[in-house]
């Protein structure tokens, strides 16, 4: 059985996630910084599956609660053999207005996070020469957005990094990849219009928006030994409007 930690698991695609997890049978740590009341919700309704669900609350931007949030999923699961980085957030508006605060909170949580939860997961992933890492990127890390290019910037961070330890720890039994999402609806995107969506399905081949479950359902697929062959690549997820 194993063991799945999803990081900004309270809501969103990371909600999904951990639900298509728990139906598959896995146990399952739910992180949330701020909304504990969704996450424990969320694992009141896992356990009714008969798997086993925490919640852990830490900000994933610092190191410091990253390593406890680990040592309180060892704790009370076991060691994670699956790492989903799925927390995030978004930030619009041009470049000349941000402020170095904007800029350092952006990549501390959007990519540093990625780092701290990799570096504390890949120890015991390691001594097991077993493990699955799964990044949530961004089309706009694949091609950037005008007006979000700290979440850009991030993103495509996020995947040189997914690269970049696919290599390292491929020899280690660890695979690592990414699933690049598109419109997805989220809170994330309750800043756009009715109009800037329907301008946003218009510009897709598929016409739509995409929903959490879509992303679920990829990120189970680079989980599971379905993937076995599979490691350090960027599966897309966006309807064809990045192709
Ligand atoms: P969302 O609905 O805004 O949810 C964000 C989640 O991240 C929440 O669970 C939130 O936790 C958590 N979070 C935020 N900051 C955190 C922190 N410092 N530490 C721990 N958790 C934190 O966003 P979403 O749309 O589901 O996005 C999930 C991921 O998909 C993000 O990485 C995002 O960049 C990516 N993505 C989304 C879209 C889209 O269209 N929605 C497209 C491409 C990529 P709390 O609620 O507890 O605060």
């Amino acid at each position: 059985m194993s063991v799945v930690l999803v990081t900004g698991a309270s809501r969103g695609i990371g909600a999904a996630i951990a639900r298509a997890f728990a139906c598959e049978g896995c146990d399952v740590a739910v992180n949330y910084h701020k909304n504990a009341e969704k996450a424990n919700l969320l694992c009141e309704e896992f356990r009714e599956k008969g798997v086993r669900a925490i919640t852990v609350q830490a900000d994933v931007s610092d190191s410091a609660q990253v390593n406890a949030m680990f040592e309180t999923v060892r704790r009370e699961l076991g060691d994670p053999d699956i790492l989903v980085n799925n927390a995030g957030i978004s930030l619009f508006g041009l470049l000349t207005d941000l402020s170095n605060d904007d800029w350092q909170r952006m990549l501390n949580t959007n990519l540093s996070s990625v780092f701290y939860c990799c570096r504390a997961a890949l120890p015991a992933m390691i001594r097991a020469h077993k493990g699955v890492i799964v990044n949530i990127a961004s089309m706009w890390g694949e091609v950037g957005a005008s007006c979000e290019a700290a979440y850009s910037a991030a993103k495509a961070g996020v995947i040189g990094l997914t690269k970049a330890l696919a290599k390292e720890v491929g020899p280690s039994g660890v695979r690592v990849n990414a699933v690049s999402p598109g419109v997805v609806m989220t809170d994330m995107m309750a800043g756009f219009s009715e109009q800037d969506i329907a301008a946003l399905k218009e510009e897709s081949p598929l016409m739509m928006t995409g929903t959490p479950a879509d992303i679920a359902d990829a990120v189970l697929y680079l989980a599971s030994d379905k993937a076995r062959f599979v490691t350090g690549q960027v599966l897309p997820v966006n309807g064809g409007m990045v192709i």
